[in-house]
């Protein structure tokens, strides 16, 4: 029976000592800022940025969401972007993805100041973290790494998986692996025998996106096992992309979802915005 890496529980704890840091800065006048950017009226988006301004404020991160409509044009977010750049009460500015049809993301994250970037998203930070040189991580990647640190999972000299490569989770997180010292092997959708790679991993990270897709027979015995997916099933309950029920006999360790990753990315952003407001703020 595996252990369960309660994520609910650590990003509580995480979160304690953020705001511990926060109270630190308010001694000293500073209030860390957090700008979110929110186009269209995507219902999931929605509750994720009200998610994340109810968490900032438990804190003591001042937040504020500055939406548009689905037709706004490139050229006023790029505006609004600018201005937050300038904008010293700002910390971290975060654009809530994915975007309406239409709209170029990367033309928008990129246009972030990299020192603003919370989510890790700007091409320079991606490029500091697959050279190496540090910069800022994104969330979800983070959160991953803390459980697995957190949970006590030896990581160097390990056989790690990640299944997915996107660049919001699967990339990273392998990059992540890499530089902690495991030897990484990274699926997607054209992998061939997706099975007999995830039977050899010691870490199996699953960020498919696709519900149930790992089975308790395609898990090493003993496996750490960090379910990335969320999705929501015709009942409207939300499930992994690890089957729970036949996953955890198997499994040495294991996150739930939802309770596991999720609340992770969360913690991670505020962590984040406050690494940035003492690094700008000295
Ligand atoms: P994404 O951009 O759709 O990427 C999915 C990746 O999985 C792609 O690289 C794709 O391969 C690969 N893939 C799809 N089907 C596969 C299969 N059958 N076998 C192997 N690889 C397969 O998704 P994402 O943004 O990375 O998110 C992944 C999941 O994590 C989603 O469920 C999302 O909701 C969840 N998520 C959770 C959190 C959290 O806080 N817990 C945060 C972010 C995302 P190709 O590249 O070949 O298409």
């Amino acid at each position: 029976m595996a252990r369960l890496i309660d994520g609910k529980a650590v990003a509580a704890e995480l979160r304690e000592g953020l705001k511990a840091r926060c109270a630190g800065l308010a001694a000293r006048g500073i209030t860390p800022g957090l700008a979110v950017i929110l186009v269209g009226d995507d219902l999931a988006s929605r509750i994720y940025v009200r998610n994340k301004e109810r968490a900032c404020a438990s804190v003591g991160i001042h937040t504020r969401t500055f939406r548009f409509p689905a037709e706004t044009e490139m050229g006023a977010l790029k505006a609004q972007i600018d201005a937050l750049n300038a904008d010293d009460s700002f910390d971290g500015i975060l654009l809530q993805l994915p975007l309406p049809q239409g709209l170029c993301a990367d033309e928008l994250l990129e246009r972030i100041a990299p020192e603003k970037d919370v989510d890790g998203f700007h091409p320079l930070n991606f490029g500091k973290l697959a050279l190496g040189l540090g910069g800022k991580t994104p969330c979800t990647p983070a959160g991953c790494m803390e459980l697995l640190r957190r949970a006590g999972v030896e990581i160097a000299g390990k056989e790690a998986v990640v299944i997915g490569r996107s660049r919001l989770v699967g990339k990273p997180t392998a990059l992540l692996l890499q530089a902690a010292d495991a030897t990484v092997t990274l699926c997607h959708s054209h992998t061939r025998d997706l099975a007999a790679h995830t039977r050899r991993a010691d870490i199996l990270i699953a960020a498919a996106g696709k519900a149930g897709l790992v089975t308790g027979e395609m898990i090493k015995p003993g496996a750490a096992v960090i379910d990335v997916g969320i999705n929501r099933m015709p009942d409207g309950t939300l499930c992994g992309d690890v089957e729970f029920s036949s996953a955890e006999p198997v499994a040495g360790a294991i996150t739930p979802v939802p309770g596991g990753v999720g609340p992770m990315t969360i913690a991670m952003l505020l962590k984040a915005t406050i690494d940035a407001a003492e690094e700008r703020r000295g």
